[in-house]
């Protein structure tokens, strides 16, 4: 059942976006050669805690960290270890904050100094499914309308589309209901109405959609092992029509 925010609740989910959106604002200056997922998961899990947040993540359903790295083909919750980050990579970084309560949820693909024009066009590519899923979100639309927005543009460019992840409602808890699918399917497809806060994110893969998850329960890799891009904002539609993207982060598209 979708749990829609009265306006003091949306207030505090835009606050907890505020502090996600500061601590995205650390991480260009951070990813470069050398540097490392553990590095970066304590960095953003002690800038979470000093601003009086914690992390959403840590945890959950067992997640051993507070940021989610994945990096060229682990499409999502890859789990921070000490492996290096090398010149050519691209890397995911997903995360989110518990602030009074509230939750807030954004990810970003960076490239790891100079990388390859496919992997350019990739994080493009999948940055504009994103805006053209963000701009589908209007009071009235359908959950099936931002589905179409990624799903449509990432086949026009030959992409594979995750299937079996997506974006969710957020603000109370780190996935609530409906989901929003990245591809046009069955599935609850409910009306977009005032009070509804969204997490959109397209998992783009360069190769096919295809997906599994290793052995440590968590890391989903595409099958082909081809790279994959994921970009995420929170998205609101405010009780006055109005819809406004919660969080941000540098595009570096
Ligand atoms: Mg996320
Ligand atoms: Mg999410």
């Amino acid at each position: 059942m979708t749990k829609l925010k009265n306006p003091a609740q949306l207030a505090g989910i835009k606050r907890s976006c505020e502090l996600l959106s500061r601590l995205f604002a650390e991480f260009p200056a951070r990813i470069r050669p050398g540097v490392t997922p553990k590095v970066l998961d304590s960095f953003a899990r002690t800038f979470i805690e000093k601003a009086g947040g914690k992390p959403s993540f840590l945890g959950y359903g067992g997640f051993p960290a507070s940021l989610c790295v994945s990096p060229n083909e682990v499409v999502i919750h890859g789990i921070p270890d000490g492996r290096p980050l090398k010149e050519g990579d691209i890397v995911g970084l997903d995360c989110g904050i518990i602030l009074d309560g509230y939750y807030s949820d954004a990810a970003i693909t960076f490239p790891v100094g100079a990388i390859s024009d496919e992997a350019q066009r990739l994080m493009r590519i999948t940055k504009e499914c994103l805006d053209r899923a963000l701009a589908a979100v209007k009071p009235g639309a359908r959950i099936h309308d931002v589905s179409r927005a990624v799903f449509s543009h990432a086949l026009a460019h030959g992409y594979g589309v995750v299937r079996q992840y997506c974006g969710h409602a957020v603000g109370f808890d780190v996935h609530e209901d409906p989901q929003v699918p990245n591809y046009v399917g069955g599935g609850p497809n409910p009306r977009i109405v005032p009070g509804m806060v969204l997490a959109i994110e397209p998992m783009i893969n360069l190769g096919t959609g295809d997906v599994k998850v290793l052995e440590d329960d968590w890391t989903v890799v595409t099958l082909d092992r081809r790279i994959s891009a994921h970009y995420e904002h929170t998205i609101a539609v405010n009780h006055d029509g109005s819809v406004e993207i919660l969080t941000s982060w540098a595009d570096p598209t």
